[in-house]
This record gives C-alpha cells, sequence and structure tokens, in this order.
C-alpha cells in the first residue's frame, strides 16, 4: 500500500516567482526523462518481478520517484503561485493580465487550461505519456534501460541547474540529480548481479554474425576502434558489404497457397507496367517554362537556384 508523508523528501526555498523557469521545470515533472515516467517504469517493472531483490529495489526506487515528483511539483506550484492567483482571482484588468502572461513565458495551454498548476505536460506543453516507459519484462533489458533512464535525468537536472541562479531550487535540483545518480549505481550492480546479463534472454546468437562487424559506410572517414577491429570482430569490408551475409541469394519469397498465389498473379497482372508506353501526360499538357524535356519540347530550365529566382521576378506580372 502507499501511505503518504506530508514533509517532502528535500526542504523547497524558492526565492521568487518565476513563471518562465516553472515551465522548464515541466520537463522533469511531466517529460521524458521526469519523475513521473521514472516512477511508473520501475512501479510496473517492480510489480512484474520474480525475483526478491530486484522487486524490493524497483519498488524502493519507484517509491522515492514519487517522492521526486512531489518535490519537482512543488517546486513549479511555488514558481508559479503569483500567476496562478492572479489568473484564478481575475486580479488585473484584462490587458494587464493578457500582457503579464504574456510576458511570463508561461505557455497558453498552461495557463488557460492548467491556471498555472503543476501539470503533467514537459516544458513544451506535450501531455506525459506511458509510452515514456518502455520495459520488456526482461531485467536484462530493462536495467540497461533503467540505467540509460538515470543518466538522461541527471543531464536535464544539471541542464535547469545551470539555467537558475536561485539558490533554492539549485540545491534541490542538487540534491534529485544526484539521487539519479544513485540509482544508477543500483541498478549497475542489479544487472551485474546476474551472472550471465549479455546477450538479453534465453537463446544464444549465431556465431557467424555475433562478432561481424560491417563497414556499411565506406570512404574516407572509416575509422578503426575498439568497438570494430581487434581480436573480437571480423570485418566485413568492400564489395562483401553487398553480398547477403547468409550465403544466399538474398531475395524475399513466400509460400503461398493455390488461392492466395491466383489473388497475388491477378492484381500482379492487373497493375503491370507497360516499359514501351510513352503516355501524354498532365505534365506534359501543363508544361511551362523550366519543365525541362516534355512531349511538348524542350521548355528549358534555369542555370542554378539564384538563376531561377531571377527569372520568377521579371516574369510579367498582370494589372
Ligand atoms: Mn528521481
Ligand atoms: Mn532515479
Amino acid at each position: 500500500m502507499f501511505m503518504h508523508n506530508k514533509r517532502l523528501q528535500y526542504t523547497v526555498r524558492v526565492a521568487e516567482p518565476n513563471p518562465r523557469l516553472a515551465t522548464m521545470m515541466l520537463e522533469q515533472f511531466g517529460g521524458a526523462d521526469g519523475e513521473l515516467a521514472a516512477a511508473m517504469r520501475y512501479f510496473t517493472q517492480g510489480l512484474g518481478e520474480d525475483d526478491p531483490g530486484r522487486k524490493d529495489l524497483l519498488l524502493d526506487i519507484a517509491t522515492e520517484e514519487l517522492s521526486h515528483l512531489e518535490v519537482i511539483g512543488s517546486i513549479v506550484a511555488m514558481l508559479n503561485k503569483g500567476v496562478k492567483a492572479s489568473l484564478a482571482e481575475g486580479a488585473m484588468a484584462e490587458a494587464e493580465l493578457y500582457r503579464e502572461i504574456g510576458a511570463s513565458g508561461v505557455s497558453a495551454k498552461e495557463a488557460l487550461l492548467f491556471g498555472g498548476g503543476p501539470a503533467l505536460i514537459d516544458s513544451a506543453g506535450t501531455p506525459w505519456t506511458a509510452a515514456y516507459v518502455d520495459s520488456r519484462s526482461e531485467p536484462t533489458a530493462d536495467l540497461r534501460s533503467n540505467i540509460a533512464a538515470e543518466s538522461r535525468a541527471k543531464i536535464v537536472y544539471e541542464r535547469l541547474i545551470n539555467i537558475t541562479d536561485d539558490p533554492g531550487i539549485k540545491e534541490a535540483l542538487g540534491f534529485l540529480m544526484t539521487r539519479e545518480i544513485a540509482h544508477q549505481k543500483s541498478f549497475e550492480k542489479a544487472l551485474y548481479a546476474i551472472e550471465d546479463n549479455f546477450p538479453s534472454g534465453k537463446l544464444p546468437g549465431v556465431a557467424a554474425y555475433a562478432s561481424a562487424y560491417v563497414n556499411a559506410s565506406q570512404g574516407a572517414g572509416d575509422m578503426a576502434g575498439p568497438w570494430n577491429s581487434g581480436e573480437q570482430w571480423d570485418l566485413i569490408d568492400g564489395a562483401d558489404v553487398a553480398k547477403p551475409m547468409d550465403g544466399g541469394d538474398g531475395t524475399a519469397t513466400v509460400g503461398l497457397g493455390s488461392d492466395d498465389r491466383r489473388v497475388a498473379e491477378a492484381m500482379k497482372a492487373r497493375t503491370m507496367s507497360d516499359p514501351s508506353a510513352n503516355p501524354t501526360t498532365g505534365a506534359d499538357l501543363g508544361a511551362g517554362p523550366g519543365a525541362g524535356r516534355t512531349s511538348e519540347g524542350d521548355l528549358g530550365g534555369a542555370a542554378d537556384i539564384k538563376d531561377a529566382v531571377k527569372m520568377a521576378r521579371e516574369m510579367p506580372v498582370p494589372n
């Protein structure tokens, strides 16, 4: 069960309202790498987890992320306090309020729809979505995703810290940022506490492909590094890159039943193109200057785009 403690996990001291900053802080409230996404990611993983250690870890961190959501949401609420009251009370003349909200940087959506309260949107007003949670119920995949999610959250907090000079906010954000570092460490330990954690899942990879590096983008800029050369790697390079890796002919086929085959053949026959046809089309009939070669003759074109602009400007304008 969940219980609520009225104290925040970290004390929030905001020096003065700043709606523009509040909008930016929403990134960690209802954004892709924000606290709600983190809490829901670990909560749902924890519910489905059978390993007692990981279940405990995931539910501990999920619950802490809800406390973080409360901290960042309280920062947003404090930063928007003036705006919220002015909107709710209609305290100013219309024009004055319009000017005030406009200048505050708060989005129209935040102002009009959410009334300046902390909304589950990101800094651009995009509503929070469960699509931010990418769990697959395979701990070696999910823990790697969690590690990446914690490092992204750390970076976003770092950027938010860099854009505010409010010491109280800086301090609270510094706490939240540091907790993401601690979470990353826990998830890294949990991943490596699984003895065979790579590759993910149960099925082994096919040996012939597991250590092949394909130089699929060839030319100047090709570079050797531990990611593609040395004893771990077989380099596939040059013309070999264009060959199917299985040694087959690289075509795609499917076995069809007789009914499916008949319908497929009928469609192929109906939509067959005639390479010997040279039909006159709308492009030929309506062709004007710059159309190039058409069945109406060579209508030419500009030498380059600057010339094209010049030609267009010189065309007569009907009056
Ligand atoms: Mn957090
Ligand atoms: Mn975290």
